[in-house]
């Protein structure tokens, strides 16, 4: 059984799926590792370190993918490293499935059996393959670096010779996993963090990491499987009616609200930023899925009567050793899962094997995947 790393070759990507130390449980249960050469790179992952821990190192992707039983990604391939793959192969990656749409038809013309990250149940088996919840956390964490960096206060109480400064006031919206660890980060840096979300568990979470829960009195609906739901836009012209004034009380917003497969709720209108002190930064986290503020632009900076309003998509890009090697983890539980004997083996009767597969044998297995491409064309 041969895993095959690329070189992720996305923009700004600097994640690599495979880290030399995870190498060890995976030669444990007979899975040889190939990296291509350079793979990690720019995560500060050696190609020397990678064959001190027994991995191959190929020089080309021809190479890398001779022999190869499955290939672990970070992000989804693009069309052309989709046609590099060798037919029949098993792709493990970040694929959100729903969205692009033609690389599920084209993984799926090369008869690739394809799981995704986004897919893998929260069940508490599956903990140690969730990477979407390892990467938020990296996510949750930089956003308030960033903030931080951008804001033209401290963020702690000073009490000096020079006089007291007033910690700065963190707004969080949307306490799942990366806003969780906003919240934490931001305390750790002394600032007073208040935050909200619609989930009622939420509120003992946010008050463990040490935030004032905002209780807006509002009845959300409830959604399955520990996500929220979409809610009603009275819902939400209501919590936003209500929310306004933390808002405008707080140096800083960092927005991570999102619903699974839909584009995320507007929460911070424009009015809101209209009434924050200049200087005053904001933080989406929602940028990439349509951000939860509506000045929000995807990839931009934009700064609105004094106030800076950051998109921030992929921020775990931008701290690729620990993201990396938190990834790397998820790929080798995941990689454990569905190794039997030191051969590929994948077991469709387990719930976590079941749930992540997008596509079997180049059939689309993911139902609503399958009923978007059956969908006519308007
Ligand atoms: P997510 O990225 O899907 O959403 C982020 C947060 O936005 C969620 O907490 C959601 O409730 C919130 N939100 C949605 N609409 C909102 C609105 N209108 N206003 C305010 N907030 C809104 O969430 P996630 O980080 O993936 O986590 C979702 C849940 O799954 C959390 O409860 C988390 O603790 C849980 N979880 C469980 C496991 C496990 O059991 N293995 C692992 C990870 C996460």
């Amino acid at each position: 059984m041969r895993l095959a790393v690329p070189r992720e070759v996305r923009p700004g990507e600097q994640r690599v799926a495979l880290v030399p130390a995870e190498l060890t449980r995976l030669s444990a249960i007979g899975v040889e590792v190939t990296v291509l050469r350079g793979a990690g790179q720019l995560a500060l992952y050696p190609d020397e370190d990678y064959e001190a821990a027994g991995a191959t190192v190929a020089t080309s992707e021809g190479e890398l993918y001779e022999g190869a039983d499955l290939v672990a990604k970070v992000l989804p391939p693009t069309l052309e490293e989709a046609d590099q793959l060798p037919e029949g192969i098993a792709l493990l990656s970040f694929l959100v499935p729903s969205v692009d749409l033609d690389l599920v038809r084209r993984l799926s013309s090369r008869k690739i059996t394809a799981f995704s990250f986004e897919l893998v149940p929260r069940i508490s088996r599956a903990q140690a393959m969730d990477a979407l919840s390892s990467q938020a956390t990296v996510a949750g964490y930089k956003a308030v670096l960033i903030a931080a960096n951008r804001l033209t206060k401290f963020f702690p109480l000073f009490m000096t010779a020079a006089g007291t400064v007033r910690p700065a006031r963190v707004l969080v919206m949307g306490a799942g996993v990366a806003g969780l660890q906003a919240i934490a980060t931001a305390r750790r840096l002394g600032a007073v963090v208040s935050a909200y979300d619609v989930r009622p568990a939420a509120r003992e979470e946010v008050k463990s990491v040490g935030a004032a829960f905002l209780e807006l009195g509002l009845e959300a609906q409830e959604g399955a499987g520990g996500y929220a739901a979409a809610q009603s836009e009275e819902f939400l012209a209501r919590q936003q009616e209500m929310i306004g004034q933390h808002v405008a009380a707080s140096d800083v917003v960092i927005t991570a609200a999102a619903v699974p497969g839909r584009r995320a709720p507007l929460l911070v209108s424009t009015a809101m930023v209209s009434q924050m002190r200049p200087g005053s930064v904001i933080v989406d986290l929602a940028a990439g899925s349509g951000g939860n503020c509506e000045l929000t632009r995807d990839g931009e900076e934009v700064t609105w009567q004094g106030v800076h309003v950051i998109a921030a998509a992929e921020l775990a890009a931008s701290m690729p050793t620990h993201a990396s090697s938190l990834y790397a983890r998820n790929v080798s539980s995941f990689v454990r899962l569905i190794v039997k004997d030191g051969r590929l083996a994948p077991d469709f009767e387990d719930e976590i094997v079941d749930k992540s597969a997008v596509i079997i044998s180049g059939s689309v297995h993911h139902e609503p995947t399958r009923s978007d491409l059956e969908e006519p064309k308007a």
